[in-house]
């Protein structure tokens, strides 16, 4: 935001950080208080609170990448907390180059806007912006949109920086869930809408992050359909589901177990963990897809939640995770590290796989590229 923040005394980097997350936490948390009384603050807080997550993100990497100008970086001017720091487009561009983090486009597209309504409150303060963003309603379908991308980093993508912190996002999680009746009240207001684009012949399923029928499909695959959810203004892929099942060890019923929120055996209430489905899908599926061979390995590392065990089985067609429930990526032996993970082909084809790409990104850096 180019604005100076002042500290009393100088701090460690691991303070710095700490207090950086905890500032954005904050903000967070002011979001949600406004949003009854003062919803346009709490557009406001949001963005800030995203904003500073991406510098604790550049931040966690070297401390300079969050000074606007790095190389005028100085750290014990650093130290005391008076510097300018990167905007959000900045931010977005270092993760890209310098860590090679690419965000998805949708997030980045999300974060924007949301970064243009929050400057339109503020530098508008005084203009009729009367328009639906600006109510309750308006504003929850708005967090709830950029909580799903910003959540999605902070406990997926970059969850072995900020996993000190899953405590309190798992809190906030949950308060932003509860505005369920703010989402139907949005969903009956759009109704008319959903039901002339389902009657012009497109497809409308539930959505997954607010649950109404409201999420249009734009295009069908084999491993699922990409959909715009009218109600929250999240853009996502519902994954195919599969009936496939599995013999509970304990009752031996069978049960479908390709599902994120089974925690427990519906016959028997015996506890169903990762580990465990692990286990039992070993023993199941002992095969590839048609490009495997005998003796080849057959249970793939999964790039997506990169879940410590290989944990990607061919299940019902498709390579398919039993950790995050993702499905349809390839699989094959990384030619640079030769672990069998899933991932985009050409990325690891031409660059590296998600186990070794810390170590190639080190190699071009040093050879100076
Ligand atoms: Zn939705
Ligand atoms: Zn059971
Ligand atoms: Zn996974
Ligand atoms: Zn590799």
């Amino acid at each position: 935001m180019g604005r100076k923040f002042i500290s009393q005394k100088k701090q460690t980097k691991d303070e710095l950080f700490d207090s950086l997350v905890k500032n954005a936490i904050d903000f967070l948390d002011s979001s949600l208080d406004d949003l009854e009384k003062r919803p346009k603050n709490s557009i406001v807080d949001f963005y800030t609170s995203i904003e500073l997550f991406l510098k604790a993100r550049l931040m966690a990497e070297h401390w300079t990448l969050i000074i606007s100008k790095p190389e005028t970086a100085n750290i014990d001017s650093f130290r005391v907390g008076d510097f300018h720091s990167v905007f959000l487009e900045d931010a977005i561009r270092r993760l890209k180059g310098v860590l090679n983090e690419c965000l998805e486009q949708s997030t980045i597209d999300n974060f924007k806007a949301l970064g243009e309504h929050r400057n339109q409150i503020v530098h508008f303060a005084h203009s009729d912006y009367a328009d639906f963003s600006a109510t309750k309603a308006g504003v929850v379908v708005e967090q709830w949109a950029s909580w799903h991308h910003l959540h999605a980093l902070l406990t997926e993508k970059w969850k072995d920086i900020f996993g000190p912190y899953n405590k309190e996002f798992g809190r906030i999680h949950k308060q932003i869930m509860r505005q369920k009746e703010f989402i139907q009240a949005r969903y009956n207001e759009l109704k008319s809408k959903i039901d002339v684009e389902e009657k012009a012949g497109k497809k409308v399923i539930d959505c997954q992050h607010c649950e109404m029928h409201a999420a249009i499909v734009s295009k069908e695959h084999k491993w699922g359909d990409d959909y715009s959810c009218m109600v929250c203004g999240v853009s996502d892929t519902a994954v195919a589901s599969t009936n496939e099942e599995l013999e509970c060890p304990k009752c031996h019923k069978s049960f479908e177990f390709f599902d994120k929120n089974l925690t427990a055996c519906p016959h028997c209430e015996m506890p169903i963990s990762t580990d465990l489905l692990i286990d039992l899908c070993e023993k199941k599926y002992i095969e590839g897809d048609d490009w495997w061979e005998e003796g080849q390995p057959h249970i793939a590392g999964c790039h997506n939640c990169q879940h410590e065990r290989p944990s990607v089985f061919y299940i019902d067609g498709l390579w398919s995770c039993v950790a995050c429930f993702d499905r349809g990526w390839q699989a094959i032996a990384c030619p640079n590290c030769d672990e069998f993970v899933t991932g985009d082909m050409d990325t690891i084809n031409y660059f590296a796989c998600y186990k070794c790409e810390d170590e190639v990104r080190k190699r071009i850096r040093e050879d100076g590229f």
